[in-house]
């Protein structure tokens, strides 16, 4: 069902001049599952997640809800509900957890709603609303871009490396954040480089190497796959 599926990636090709980011990839993301791409320094997640946020210019095809993202802006993208938090986290620094939060009020709706959500979901933020987004540590910087993201209530989430630097206790929340976003019946795609957290969300496992789609499959399934566990998952 191609039109029904909230994502629907054919044969995309991705190059920066010479360089070969993706090598033709095919993938499938249903509505409110968790795909999770893996692979990696290098392997292409940012750029197929950029590319499907519009950022680059691809061949083949990439629909969102059945409709080709080429040529299509930012802004149009965000009001059908496809949000991007990306691996930098674009915070403002200067400015309050309050003030980034509203800034992400890109789409109608309840804003206060939203926020009462996300101060739920990560209570570290409702301790810190007048602290200046720089001077956070590393996970509630993470939480702040997360919550930001889900301002503008996302149909279609795309979170770029959310566990990137972040000691193990810190993920335990952005785990439950994650779980709870899922609960809200948001779609997600999870560019990771950490497997495990990978494993322990997605319904299904897209690697990516050297640009090109090697493995695609459950959780459980690449458990048991031999070049996963002594690849990835440290034998
Ligand atoms: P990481 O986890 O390190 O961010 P990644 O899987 O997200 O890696 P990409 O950042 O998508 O991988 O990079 C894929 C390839 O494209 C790499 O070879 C990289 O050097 C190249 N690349 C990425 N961005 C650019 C750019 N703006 N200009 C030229 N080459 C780029």
């Amino acid at each position: 069902d191609q039109e029904g599926a909230a994502l629907a990636i054919d044969d995309l090709r991705v190059s920066y001049g010479k360089v070969a980011a993706l090598r033709g990839i095919d993938l499938r993301v249903e509505r409110g599952e968790i795909v999770s791409v893996i692979g990696p320094n290098g392997a292409g997640k940012t750029t197929l997640a950029e590319t499907i946020t519009g950022f680059h210019d691809y061949r083949g095809s990439v629909r969102h809800r059945g409709a080709e993202v080429s040529g299509r802006s930012t802004s149009d993208l965000v009001s059908e509900g496809l949000i991007h938090c990306t691996e930098e986290r674009d915070l403002f620094g200067h400015m309050s957890v309050a003030d980034n939060l509203s800034l992400g009020t890109f789409r109608r709706g309840d804003a206060d709603e939203r926020r009462s959500f996300v101060y739920e979901l990560f209570p570290a933020l409702e301790e810190r609303t007048d602290q200046h987004a720089r001077t956070m540590s590393g996970g509630e910087q993470q939480m702040l871009a997360i919550g930001r993201a889900l301002m503008s209530a996302p149909e279609f989430l795309i979170l770029d490396e959310p566990t990137l630097g972040l000691a193990p206790v810190v993920l335990d929340d952005i785990s439950d954040g994650l779980e709870r976003i899922r609960e809200a019946g948001v779609t997600v795609l999870l560019c990771e480089q950490n497997v495990t957290f990978a494993m322990d969300h997605a319904d299904r496992i897209a690697l990516l190497e050297n640009g090109e789609l090697v493995r695609e499959d459950t959780p459980e399934s690449l458990r048991d796959d031999d070049y996963i566990r002594d690849v990835y998952l440290g034998g």
